[in-house]
């Protein structure tokens, strides 16, 4: 089976893209083609929909120029759903096998595909742009001229594209929080998916990279730094492979996962992932910059559409009306009580546990809160609970 278009073909059969052509209007007809190739990647990439997927406005197409060259973006949308080797993308392609898995390995150093090792083949998968390209752009926490631009276009594509659809409306969520597990209070259940610590001991390799939401902000403004620390995304088995394989982060053992997970519950940051079961990452966001928190706090009921399946409870014998609880909340979902306790708005609570991190008395501990739904296993079972919400 040959995929692409007519435009498509005819740009990898134009002699400028091997840098012959000299004839003004041969130029004129590549920047056509590749124009049409860009027109197809916007539809392309709103079917593999995600967060931000394509949409037909010029900031989406002043992005993926500097994304994507045109042969990258023919490439990108020959990938079949899940991993491929590059033989049958070439097929797809009616191409030669080098040539595309040439393009594909360039593709995945620059973060415009996934690609991971099984015996002695490379497997490649398309991700969408969010969870996936937008992410890998900034993980290196690097700052060069071209990051910066990036960072730019990027922030301005997702603002445009908020601006087209005003909140996003949540389902069935498609994000999960993590509790921060010892505040768990005794005698409450809690499964091996309910505590990051169980992954970290499941998965090798490990990895940790730059946080690319907080790093997206510094690089549109130097002066943008809300102190939190950086160097806390994490990946787990293939997806850390992955990232360490192209350079995006750094190998880990056990133990230094342990301490960065330590440093993230003392900072408040709070442990978010996809809303299944079998994970590869974990970010630990803020609510100043992370896309996931964001996103869920713009929301009129952010405890539903994020949550961990726990909210607080509190010994009020214990309690000395401090108020750090309230000021470490990142969902403002916190009060003082008339009578000097602190009472939560579960509307807003996603049962994350950064409040009794930080009580000094010890007075908070998390229980279960049992109108969440559980997680999906896996991403086929969670887009299934996605479908069916939105049918609903
Ligand atoms: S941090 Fe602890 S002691 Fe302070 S108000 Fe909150 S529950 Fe009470
Ligand atoms: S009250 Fe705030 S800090 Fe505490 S669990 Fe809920 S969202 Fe997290």
């Amino acid at each position: 089976m040959v995929l692409g278009t007519e435009a498509t073909k005819a740009l990898w059969q134009s002699p400028g893209v091997e840098g012959k052509n000299t004839s003004n209007l041969k130029a004129w007809e590549n920047r056509e083609m590749a124009k049409e190739v860009y027109k197809q990647l916007c539809e392309t990439t709103a079917k593999r929909g995600g967060m931000y997927p394509g949409v037909d406005i010029s900031e989406f197409y002043e992005l993926v120029e500097e994304l994507f060259t045109p042969e990258e973006a023919a490439v990108y949308m020959a990938i079949p759903r899940g991993f491929n080797p590059a033989s049958t993308i070439a097929e797809n392609m009616g191409k030669s096998k080098e040539e595309v898995a040439s393009i594909l390995e360039t593709m995945a150093d620059k973060g415009l595909c996934n690609a991971g090792r099984m015996g002695e083949t490379i497997f490649y998968g398309a991700p969408p742009f969010v969870p996936g390209i937008f992410e890998f752009q900034f993980m290196r926490g690097t700052s060069t001229e071209r990051d910066k631009k990036l960072a730019k276009l990027i922030h301005a594509y997702k603002a445009a594209v908020n601006k087209t659809r005003g909140a996003t409306k949540i389902t069935f969520p498609p994000n999960r929080v993590i509790p921060v597990d010892r505040v768990v209070k005794a005698g409450n259940k809690i499964h091996t998916y309910d505590q990051v610590k169980s992954y970290i001991e499941k998965y090798d390799p490990l990895a940790v990279s730059t946080c690319f939401c907080r790093h997206e902000g510094k690089l549109i403004d130097e002066n943008d730094d809300c102190g939190k620390p950086n160097e806390v995304c994490m990946q787990f088995g293939m997806g850390a492979q992955f990232v360490i394989d192209r350079k995006m982060g750094r190998k880990i053992d056990k133990e230094e996962a342990m301490e960065i997970l330590k440093k993230t519950e003392e900072a408040g940051l709070v442990h978010a992932t996809m809303n299944r079961q079998e994970i590869d990452f974990l970010c630990n966001c803020c609510s100043c910059h992370c896309m996931i928190l964001k996103t869920a706090l713009d929301q009129p009921k952010p405890g539903v559409a994020l949550n961990s399946g726990f909210r607080p409870e509190w010994d009020t014998e214990l309690c000395t009306a401090c108020e750090t609880c309230i000021d470490r909340c990142p969902a403002n979902a916190l009060t003082l009580s008339e009578e000097d306790v602190p009472e939560v708005h579960l509307d807003r609570c996603i049962g994350c546990g950064v409040c009794a991190m930080g009580c000094p008395s010890e007075a908070i501990g998390l229980v279960e809160r049992l109108s969440v739904p559980v997680p999906p296993v896996d991403q086929k079972a969670l887009r299934e609970a996605m479908k069916a919400s939105q049918a609903r």
